[in-house]
């Protein structure tokens, strides 16, 4: 078997074009510009490269975007002050505080401090809490996740009733990848470090997410023949061959997978292009909730 595979990119792009149009169409018709603030604490360089990234996506788009930066040595009064004047200016209809904060910050407290309506990460507190309540619905999903699950319909997979096992349990992927899954009817596995025989869990799986940041640690024959699998990590390693010395792996090992699976999403250009473009579109849909 070789997997079909599932095109981030181009599925991402599709997304951007209607958020384009949405964007315009709000506007258009007296609403809004919708705009995203991004709080930025400390110098850490992978974070400022994501920042920029998702300034520059909202650029793409029309979507005002509003940069704030403070140094690391910012207090925690400092941070959740600046949260609370976003909150409150209506130019603002999405808050991103960008992850990891420096070490002595209070991460939950900051992520509290966001408004529920600006909360387009999905991380409060509220949103996650209705994301695993029966009944109930967030305002906003958290975009990884969210894009696992746009890239699972889109490319056919079956979730009611599935086999579905969730490798990674964070707060920004795997517990909520898990929950979603669980809202589409998923028979859904949690999986983490101190799983047992986690190659036997995950060969039960027809849908199978991974998000543990371990290079291609996920084996071909860990795989259930014609599983979906969604891989989420990003895990730079060496290679001489490339002209920067490292390329890019994902947490499965793509092409013993590909042998395996019935489709899969490569790295990069599975997951990584949905992140962006989901914060575009909560964005959007934050404005539209008050435009
Ligand atoms: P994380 O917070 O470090 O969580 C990793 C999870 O994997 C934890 O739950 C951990 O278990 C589990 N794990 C670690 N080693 C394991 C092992 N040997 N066996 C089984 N489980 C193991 O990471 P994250 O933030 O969720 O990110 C995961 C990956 O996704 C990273 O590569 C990250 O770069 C990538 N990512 C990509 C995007 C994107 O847009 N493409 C977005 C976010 C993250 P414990 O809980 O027991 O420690």
């Amino acid at each position: 078997m070789t997997a079909k595979i599932i095109d981030g990119k181009m599925i991402a792009e599709e997304l951007r074009v209607d958020i384009g149009k949405g964007v315009e169409k709000l506007v258009g018709g007296g609403g809004p510009r919708p705009g995203l603030a991004t709080v930025l604490v400390g110098e850490n360089p992978a974070s400022h490269t994501y920042v920029k990234m998702k300034r520059k996506a909202c650029a793409d788009l029309g979507i005002d975007s509003f940069p704030h930066e403070l140094p690391a040595t910012a207090s925690q009064q400092e941070v959740e002050t600046l949260v609370k004047e976003l909150n409150a200016d209506p130019k603002v209809h999405g808050i991103l505080v960008q992850l990891p904060l420096p070490a002595g910050l209070d991460e939950e407290a900051v992520l509290k401090a966001v408004s529920i309506e600006k909360d387009v990460d999905g991380f409060h507190p509220i949103n996650i809490g209705r994301l695993a309540q029966k009944g109930r619905e967030p305002l906003f999903v958290p975009c990884t996740p969210a894009g696992c699950l746009i890239l699972l319909k889109k490319a056919g997979a079956k979730l009611s009733g599935a086999q579905a096992v969730v490798v990674g349990r964070s707060n920004i992927v795997g517990m909520p990848a898990a929950l979603l899954l669980v809202k589409e009817d998923a028979t859904v596995t949690i999986c983490h470090s101190r799983t047992k025989d986690l190659p036997g869990v995950c060969r039960q799986a027809d849908i199978l997410i991974a998000a543990i940041g371990r290079a291609e640690m996920i084996k071909g024959d860990w795989i259930k023949p014609g599983a979906y699998v969604i891989d989420v990590g990003t895990n730079r390693v060496d290679d001489p061959t490339t002209k920067s010395g490292s390329r890019l792996v994902g947490d499965v090992a793509y092409n013993e997978a590909l042998e395996v699976a019935g489709a899969i999403t490569p790295v990069p250009g599975g997951v990584g292009p949905m992140t962006i473009t989901l914060l575009l579109q909560n964005t959007l849909r934050s404005a539209q909730r008050v435009g």
